[in-house]
This record gives C-alpha cells, sequence and structure tokens, in this order.
C-alpha cells in the first residue's frame, strides 16, 4: 500500500509556477487589457497530464477557465495570457488528466496596470530623508525577482532611506485605477558615466571610480554593472515591457569639487544618448525614456546650466522631458534645507512632480482622464527660486519702528537729530580739527555761507536716505542764485537743494533735479521758508575685479513725498561713499537727516 501511494505520487505531476508571483505587476497595453507572461515547470511525469489551463478571479470576473499551450513531453511551460488591468486578481493554473485536476496552483494577487524603472542617482534611490510607504496596496516593486509593496527603503536600489517611489505611485494607482509597478535600480552618487554599457568611452572620468575602468590611453569605459541591471529588468518585465524608464541623475556630474571630474553638457548628452540606444536595442522595443532636469547640490551649487541644458536637449531628442528638481530647494531639501537629498516634504512633491508628468502622457495614450484634482502640479517659488510662495519658513522681516513725524525709524543711523554735526566734518578741513562749520541752533543747522562743503564721516553703499531742507523765507537772488544747495554721493551726482518755487532755472538744475542729467519728473517744491523732504534710494554701481563698472549706480528720489525720479542710472564708479552737503553760498536750513541700509530679503 505504501509503495503504491509513494509510487502513485511519483507518477502524479506537480505543478510549479515561476511566473506570475505575488504581487508582480504586468504593464497593460490598453486601457483594459494586457498581457501576462506565463512561466513554469511540472515536476514528475508531465506525460500523466493532458491539459493546461488557467484563469483569474476577482472583482466582477467571471471566472472562466482558459486552455493554454501544453506539450505533455517537456517539464516547463512559457507562454503568454490575456488579463485584464485593474485591480488586484487572483490567478489559478492546473493541470488536468482526462478531466480531473492533477496538479493546481495560485496567485493570490498579481494584476496589469503601470510599470516603471526607477533609474538615476540618490535622489532616485534611497537617500533621502523620510521612509515613506505607499497608502494604496496597489503599489509595489521589484528588486528583479520578488515583488513586495512599495515601502522605502526600496529594494533593488542603493541606500537605506526614503524615496518619491510611494508618492508618485499613490498617485497614478488613484488617478489611473490601476496596480502600478516599479522597478527601482538607482545607486547614489553615479555618474552618467557609470550607467552606460561597456564600449561607450570618455576620456574623463566621475568622481567616484568604482564602477568604472581603463579602456586605453587616457580613455575610460563603465564596467557596465549598472547598465546591465536596467537592461535586466527591461529583460523580465514580460510582454509589454514597461511604460517608461524614469530618470533622475546629474547632480555627480554637475558642478564637482575636482573641476576635471566635472562632465561637459555636451559629454553628458552624448552618454546619456548612448545609454537609451543601447536600452531599446537590447530590451528589442523603444522604451520611453523621462530625463528630469537634475544638478542641485547645496544653497550656493543651486543648478549647473550646462547639465540642464544637456538633460533639456535629450528631453527633446530621444527622451521626453521629465520634472525640473532644481526648483525643489529650501525646506524641500533634508537637513534643514542644506542637504542635497529631498527631506520628507521634497520626497512628496518629487513623486507628485512625476505622477504629473508621466500621468497625463499615459493617459493620452489609454484613454484614461486625468483630471486636475490636486491643485497645480508645480511648485510655485520666489523669484529667487529659494521658497515656496507662501512657506511659513521663510525668515520673517526684521521689525521696525516707524518714524514718528520729524524722526527716523529706529533701524536708522541718524545723521542728523537736532543735536550736533558730530556725524560730519569739513570736505576740505585742513585743520587736525575737521569739525563741520556749519551752526546747530533750535534743532536745525544752518549753511554758514562759504565755510565749505560737509559730508558724513561714515560711507554708505546701497540705503535710504531721508532729509529736510528749508530755502530761507525772505527771497534772494534767482535761478541758480536762490536758496542753492545740494545732496551728493560723492563720486555721483548732486541731487539739486534750490528755492524752485516760482524761479525759473534750468531744468536739469532745478529742486530735485539729478544735477545736469535728468530734471525731475514733476515741479514739487514747497514756498520759500517751509521744510521740504527728499527721500533717496541709492543703489551702488556693480563694479568687475578691474574695477570696470557693469552695472550703474541707480537713484530713485522722492521729492515732499512725490516721486520724481525712478531708478534712474547715474554716473560715477564710488560704490561706498560719503554723503555730502554743499555750501553754495546760501543759508539752508537742514533737519531730521537719516540714512538706513537698503536689506536683502530674507535675511533678518
Ligand atoms: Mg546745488
Amino acid at each position: 500500500m505504501l509503495i503504491a501511494c509513494v509510487l502513485l505520487a511519483m507518477l502524479q505531476p506537480r505543478l510549479t509556477l515561476e511566473c506570475p508571483v505575488e504581487h508582480q505587476v504586468f504593464q497593460r497595453e490598453s486601457k483594459d487589457k494586457g498581457r501576462i507572461g506565463i512561466r513554469g515547470r511540472i515536476d514528475g511525469a508531465a506525460s500523466a497530464a493532458d491539459s493546461l489551463e488557467a484563469r483569474f478571479t476577482g472583482g466582477k470576473l467571471a471566472g472562466n477557465w482558459k486552455p493554454l499551450p501544453f506539450d505533455p513531453r517537456v517539464s516547463a511551460f512559457a507562454t503568454e495570457m490575456e488579463a485584464p488591468a485593474g485591480g488586484w486578481y487572483r490567478f489559478e493554473i492546473r493541470l488536468k488528466k482526462a478531466g480531473a485536476v492533477v496538479s493546481e496552483t495560485a496567485v493570490q494577487q498579481m494584476g496589469v496596470g503601470e510599470l516603471f524603472i526607477i533609474a538615476g542617482q540618490s535622489n532616485a534611490a534611497n537617500h533621502a530623508e523620510a521612509l515613506l510607504k505607499p497608502a494604496s496596496d496597489r503599489v509595489v516593486s521589484c528588486d528583479g525577482t520578488a515583488w513586495r509593496v512599495a515601502q522605502d527603503p526600496q529594494t533593488g536600489a542603493s541606500g537605506s532611506g526614503g524615496s518619491f517611489i510611494p508618492p508618485m505611485g499613490d498617485i497614478l494607482a488613484e488617478r489611473l485605477g490601476v496596480p502600478i509597478g516599479f522597478f527601482p535600480v538607482a545607486v547614489g552618487a553615479t555618474s552618467v558615466r557609470e550607467w552606460t554599457p561597456t564600449g561607450v568611452t570618455f576620456s574623463q572620468p566621475p568622481t567616484l571610480t568604482g564602477n568604472v575602468r581603463l579602456a586605453g590611453t587616457g580613455q575610460f569605459e563603465s564596467t557596465g554593472r549598472l547598465y546591465r541591471n536596467l537592461a535586466d529588468r527591461l529583460e523580465r518585465a514580460g510582454p509589454a515591457g514597461v511604460r517608461a524608464i524614469v530618470w533622475h541623475q546629474g547632480e555627480s556630474d554637475a558642478n564637482q569639487a575636482d573641476p576635471s571630474r566635472t562632465l561637459p553638457g555636451a559629454e553628458y548628452r552624448r552618454l546619456l544618448e548612448e545609454i537609451i540606444r543601447a536600452s531599446w536595442r537590447d530590451g528589442g522595443r523603444e522604451t520611453p525614456w523621462f530625463v528630469a532636469r537634475a544638478s542641485y547640490h547645496t544653497p550656493n551649487d543651486q543648478k549647473s546650466d550646462d547639465i540642464r541644458s544637456a538633460q533639456e536637449a535629450v528631453g527633446r531628442s530621444l527622451a521626453l522631458p521629465g520634472p525640473d528638481t532644481d526648483q525643489l530647494v529650501g525646506d524641500f531639501r533634508d537637513n534643514k534645507g542644506q542637504g542635497v537629498h529631498f527631506s520628507a516634504k521634497g520626497q512628496k512633491e518629487h513623486g507628485k512632480l512625476w505622477a504629473e508628468t508621466v500621468g497625463p502622457w499615459i493617459a493620452r495614450q489609454t484613454g484614461d482622464i486625468w483630471s486636475i484634482k490636486r491643485g497645480p502640479s508645480v511648485v510655485t517659488l520666489t523669484p529667487d527660486g529659494k521658497f515656496r510662495q507662501h512657506s511659513m519658513d521663510r525668515p520673517r522681516p526684521p521689525v521696525v519702528t516707524p518714524p514718528e513725524i520729524g524722526k527716523a525709524p529706529s533701524d536708522a543711523i541718524v545723521l542728523f537729530d537736532g543735536k550736533d554735526l558730530s556725524a560730519w566734518k569739513q570736505v576740505n578741513g585742513k585743520m587736525p580739527d575737521d569739525s563741520a562749520l556749519w551752526k546747530v541752533a533750535d534743532g536745525i543747522f544752518v549753511i554758514t555761507p562759504r565755510t565749505g562743503s560737509i559730508q558724513t564721516r561714515e560711507s554708505f553703499a546701497n540705503c535710504q536716505i531721508h532729509l529736510e531742507y528749508r530755502s530761507p523765507s525772505e527771497i534772494v537772488g534767482k535761478g541758480q542764485g536762490r536758496g542753492n544747495s545740494g545732496l551728493n554721493l560723492a563720486g555721483h551726482p548732486e541731487i539739486q537743494v534750490l528755492d524752485s518755487y516760482n524761479n525759473d532755472t534750468y531744468p536739469d538744475g532745478q529742486a530735485a533735479a539729478i544735477y545736469g542729467n535728468y530734471p525731475p519728473l514733476v515741479n514739487a517744491c514747497r514756498k520759500p521758508g517751509e521744510w521740504n523732504s527728499y527721500d533717496i534710494i541709492y543703489i551702488a554701481p556693480r563694479l568687475d575685479t578691474r574695477g570696470k563698472v557693469v552695472r550703474k549706480a541707480r537713484y530713485t528720489v522722492l521729492h515732499n513725498g512725490v516721486l520724481v525720479h525712478h531708478d534712474v542710472e547715474v554716473p560715477g564708479s564710488a560704490v561706498a561713499c560719503p554723503l555730502v552737503l554743499q555750501d553754495h553760498n546760501n543759508p539752508i536750513g537742514y533737519r531730521n537727516i537719516w540714512v538706513r541700509p537698503v536689506r536683502d530679503y530674507d535675511k533678518p
């Protein structure tokens, strides 16, 4: 009896399924279906069976068995079968003999949806801040053999941190309504040079040379290890391959510490195109590539235009353009915005950018509807590119107490507050005591004619200047002789002080003119004896290393609160310069003079 049982067991064929496996996803070929690869073997006497059949169950499927090609003379089988796209389905397969099932097996969850290879370097691998996991159980990944829910770190890619794969997968699964599968193959810190197949040579080795070797005098080539991983996934993907290869890489080619390891953009393009062509050749089909713009290192090295241009060029030639992730700066990066890798927030945005790039493109091919449910896809950044619009992480502007009438704001350098002229000196002071000779009385000072002009002891570059002046109430003289003084930023033109109330003169010399350059836009003079104000913004010229002006100095001037010059260029190469008040032999009164620096944004 026992022997009979053993003999029967030996004669009984046993079915083993190698493909599909649990959680495996195949690329769909239309909105509703695709083909799956079916592969396995039959241990024991294959001849003890006469048919092989399979079916899908789950959801709304009818669950009808379909015959598969089967040759009882061989112990292995490999075939394909049409399968529905959508959710997870149970796949059952069985061997029969004369209508009776002799062996059967099943995969509990497999699906047909969208497949991607994720290649590149650290920000495509597992080097980001947070370990993420997909919200949807339909988002899976594969290390080349085993499939599992795509939680970080992703098997198949380098690193033990997080990735953008879970958020990208979640958006695609929700919007396309099919399982989303990933083959992560990215490896941190790798150059495009390391991803080329063997036989593609280049003259500049990358910074890290573990994956390259000498290939003749002055030439290098990749060992091909990384490329083989990518080609292997293309081969394993199944009957329809993968939807696309997602390429996020460039940092290890851009702006290297040793400039001889920086890859010129033209070379970047050539090598990436070599990789793409090789993948088409070896994969047997022109699998689409998406190429991101990625060159960011740190807040001080936010992009390489050369590498980005190359990525754009490939995205227009052989590939499709991926997202621009160099725009993800500030709190999208780890290490409090100082790191090269993405923060948890950056990973989510990175995944969203990819989903919003490939999703609509897929939907156009399948007839899916890619509606915009989640608002604008691209992050709106501030003009300097450093912050997301409305970010709460932006430094708060410093608090400044605004001036009471006749006083200075709290962060101003007060040059005259009614007490003394200690902030000033004679321009041509020849005496050891160079103190200003003009007289202070009753909170103002008045020019003592013919004592000479005075200037501030301190110099100022980009600054806001406020001053108040008064022409004598008693009208003396005419034209340039009536109430003439003026303010200079030394080395730049004078902003004229003159009594131009019913007093004609040449326009580029009247009150508030930038003397000899521009008349004021309007004449906003008050009557003689009344106080006038100037509010002046001076932007210093920009000089090159030889001191040549490459951008001229600029003035903006308000006269009694009325705009009289708007951001006009003025001659002069002095950058930081003292303020000069001109003695033009008329007793002009001055009060309330202060200056404050033009601040930078986000610098408390
Ligand atoms: Mg003058």
